[in-house]
């Protein structure tokens, strides 16, 4: 059993960049905004992790860093695990490149200035696969691109709390290319898009679980 504290970090949000922040960064062909989609998954992560909890006998206190369409900065965002003494802080969002690339990938803040690297190696890992085996299942079109390092504001160690004494595990989910027309049937358009949504929350809230009962 596990008593801990997650918070949910949907990216973008709102008009506009905020301290690093973009209002929105990928669009799907039919017109879904990374900002709204990241904020659905988010609030399905939630509630799936509140049901496991339930169901594991585990007291987790969940935050989200915005529950509606607003932007905050990288450091604000990361400020709200710092001030909830946070244990596990992921930050979700969906890749864009050239409407071909695909795949999952996680990222950890970089190696030179990332005080736990191997646990957020550890998180990355959990979700990463998790989450990987989901779409797969559902598309085998996806690729596993892995965890990788990167110098991302909203995992710095400073903002989240770790250089004081806290001790909050982070990673950046990029689900897939949100860019790709396969990937808006398959997420958003397509006759199975709300069930593949779900799945992908549920493996999220189970590998947030499985880190967090075997650290
Ligand atoms: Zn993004």
């Amino acid at each position: 059993m596990a008593t801990a504290t997650v918070v949910l970090d949907p990216g973008h949000g709102g008009t506009g960049n905020i301290g690093g922040s973009d209002g929105n960064h990928a669009v799907s062909p039919s017109g879904v905004k990374e900002k709204d989609l990241t904020l659905i998954l988010a609030k399905l992560v939630k509630t799936e992790l509140q049901n496991a909890a339930t169901a594991g006998g585990h007291t987790i206190t969940i935050v989200m860093t915005r529950t509606g369409d607003v932007n905050l900065s990288l450091a604000d965002r990361a400020h709200v695990a710092r001030t909830n003494h946070a244990d596990r802080f992921l930050s979700i969002h969906l890749n864009a490149f050239n409407g071909v690339s695909r795949g999952v990938e996680t990222y950890v803040r970089r190696a030179q200035d990332n005080v736990n690297l191997a646990d957020d190696k550890r998180f990355a890992g959990n979700i990463q696969s998790a989450v990987f085996n989901v779409i797969h299942n559902a598309d085998s079109g996806t690729h596993n691109r892995g965890v990788k390092e990167e110098k991302f504001g909203v995992l710095n160690d400073v903002s989240l709390g770790n250089t004081s004494g806290g001790h909050c595990r982070a990673c950046l989910l990029e689900v897939e290319f949100l860019d790709v027309p396969a990937v808006d049937v398959l997420l958003n358009t397509g006759s199975n898009a709300t069930a593949v949504r779900g799945q992908i929350a549920k493996a999220i809230a189970g590998a947030i679980i499985n880190d967090l009962v075997h650290p």
